[in-house]
């Protein structure tokens, strides 16, 4: 017998190991069912071979990525994964970048990055060649292998050291210029979940210290995302890490004391010792900035803090450890903005302006103030937005309730500005013969991050439920006899009309029980099953089953390889 019946997926040739116990090592759904499903393998921590079935998917969200992309005008290079360590010399991002950062030294002695972002790379490609603004604005992208040395991979695909990006970066002569590619690209992030089947929600991202609304993260919603996004019925939708909120206090309405509070070292313990809701407290955290300096962080004590905005403030930010608190003078459990050492830089929380009275600690082991009164007890200098708003916290458009779900973040749009070409001295010339920096956007797309989250959102308690769109093949066609009789010509014959018809049909040739290729089946996660016994061929019928809603029935035999290619066609058009 061939190896391979064109068109046809003979699963007794398919390299297709499915396991039938869950692998102890993976606890969410999507890197699970796509280990069972013999969809990819575990090389090492965060890095995964794809086994033929897994490939044909990643292949087709990567084709599905690549129209969109085409589609804006954006073009398709291919760049190399070593990238060159002066390049990220030129940028500053060798030092910046941080361990995440996977370097490698050649027997030259010349040091390497693998790229795990190519903003450095895409700049030093066309520096020298796209001079004049008669050339823009450009758009390129291409889709390679990232890494990133990530602290914790885990959850399989969703974050891997080894990943399938594409990325696209843009250049352009106006600001005007790059906003419309920006949006462009934005709306192909749109299709490309809406083509994926993803139910997803785009939300305002970090932009690090170039800041304004100049980000969009593609959140696919899932509870086991590890991102926070925050939304409202009136369309704001934010990643928590930025969100901006109305946030509701309650002031402790009382004269200014000091209070002995021993042991009450958390905000949980003062409100119940004082029997006041946390958000009339005042959390107060030391950290330190970029320089290494110490400093006090307050926001209200019903809130966290944002860890992305006290760095996109202070260059960047960590909390003090216990002896860093005690060698600059900070009292652990009892900071407050009243009698802290002199040079300690103090933050409060914007939110916190409109507190008249303030329960803060004294800056003294065991005891806290109430009843603080800003401008007359103390004083705040700096004020600044810290705090990680929370479901139920105001909309900071409409005032209305936002709602809090958790995400994975398939993809991010960004506006660049002259961040890199500044750096890397990558210059046009303008109209009027002035040398001028790109002003760039870049925009990623998390191929194999992408193929986990539609699984994470697609599966039951039986397996994967691929969208049409990207399933390894349409339709499986499963005779429950296989050698003898004349079933299996029977269904051979039904996969070869399906073939025929332009759908991709896998076929289950295994000499295996009846109920094995059925839980097979349904773990693969084929969107339509066919299957054909002997007693149902006697009475001229096969027995369809949809995976995803269930539905079961019986098919006449002789119609059955048109009813199911028109099911097929009819999905194929509703996922565009
Ligand atoms: P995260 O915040 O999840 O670490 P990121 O914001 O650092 O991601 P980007 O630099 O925006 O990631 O990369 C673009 C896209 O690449 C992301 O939207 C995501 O889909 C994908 N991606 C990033 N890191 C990983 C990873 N470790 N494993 C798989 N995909 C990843
Ligand atoms: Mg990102």
């Amino acid at each position: 017998m061939p190896l391979i019946t064109p068109g046809i997926l003979r699963l007794s040739k398919l390299y297709c190991p499915t396991l039938k116990e869950d692998p102890t090592d993976a606890d969410i759904a999507s890197h699970r069912l796509l280990l069972r499903a013999a969809m990819m393998r575990r090389i090492s921590a965060g890095i995964y071979a794809f086994l033929p079935l897994g490939y044909r998917v990643l292949r087709k969200i990567e084709q599905i990525v690549r129209e969109e992309m085409d589609a804006i005008g954006c073009q398709e290079l291919l760049m190399p994964i070593l990238q060159p360590a002066e390049l990220w010399h030129e940028s500053g991002r060798w030092d910046v970048y941080g361990p995440e950062l996977m370097r490698l030294v050649d027997r030259h002695e010349h040091c390497y990055a693998l790229g795990p972002t190519h903003e450095e790379l895409i700049t030093a490609l066309t520096r020298d060649e796209l001079r004049s603004y008669k050339q823009l604005p450009i758009s390129l992208y291409h889709m390679h292998w990232k890494y990133r040395d990530e602290v914790r991979p885990r959850f399989g695909l969703l974050r891997g050291r080894e990943f399938l990006m594409k990325d696209a970066y843009s250049f352009h002569t106006s600001q005007e210029s790059l906003q419309e590619h920006y949006d462009a690209q934005t709306q192909a992030y749109g299709r490309i979940c809406n083509r994926l089947g993803l139910a997803w929600r785009g939300v305002e991202a970090d932009s690090g210290q170039i800041g304004g609304k100049v980000s969009i993260e593609f959140m696919a919603l899932a509870e086991t995302g590890e991102a926070g996004i925050l939304y409202c019925e009136c369309g704001f939708a934010a990643n928590t890490e930025v969100a901006t909120a109305h946030i509701e206090l309650t002031p402790h309405m009382t004269p200014f004391a000091k209070v002995a509070t021993p042991g009450v070292e958390t905000i949980a313990d003062l409100a119940t010792f004082l029997s006041i809701p946390s958000s009339a407290t005042v959390k107060a955290l030391g950290g330190s900035d970029a320089k290494g300096r110490a400093t006090v962080l307050l926001i209200p004590g019903s809130h966290e803090l944002s860890e992305v905005k006290a760095a996109n403030l202070l260059g960047a930010f960590t909390m003090l450890t216990d002896e860093e608190m005690l060698a600059a003078g900070l009292t652990k459990g009892y900071l407050g903005p009243i009698g802290l050492p002199t040079g300690v830089r103090v933050i409060a929380d914007t939110a916190l302006q409109g507190l008249t009275h303030w329960v803060v600690g004294a800056n003294e082991a065991g005891y806290h103030f109430v009843g603080a009164q800003l401008g007359v007890d103390f004083a705040v200098n700096e004020w600044a937005d810290l705090l990680e708003a929370q479901d139920g916290d105001g909309c900071p458009e409409c005032c209305k309730p936002l709602t809090a779900a958790r995400g994975i973040e398939v993809g991010q749009v960004f506006q660049l500005g002259t961040k890199y070409s500044e750096s890397m001295h990558a210059r046009y010339m303008a109209e009027d013969n002035s040398e001028l920096p790109f002003i760039m956007g870049c925009y990623g797309w998390g191929v194999t991050r992408s193929l986990a989250a539609v699984v994470e959102q697609h599966n039951d308690k039986g397996g994967i439920i691929w969208p049409i769109s990207i399933c390894p093949a349409e339709v499986v066609v499963i005779p429950l006899l296989v050698g003898e009789s004349a079933v299996e010509p029977a269904a051979l014959q039904l996969a070869e009309l399906l073939s025929a018809a332009g759908i991709e049909v896998a076929f289950d040739d295994r000499p295996e029980r009846a109920g094995f290729k059925f839980n097979d089946a349904d773990l693969i996660g084929w969107p339509f099953q066919l299957v054909v016994g002997k007693r149902g061929l006697e009475a001229g019928i096969v027995e369809f089953k949809d995976r995803a809603s269930g539905e079961r029935r019986e098919l006449p035999l002789d119609t059955a390889a048109t009813t199911v290619a028109e099911l097929v066609y009819a999905a194929r058009a509703a996922s565009l």
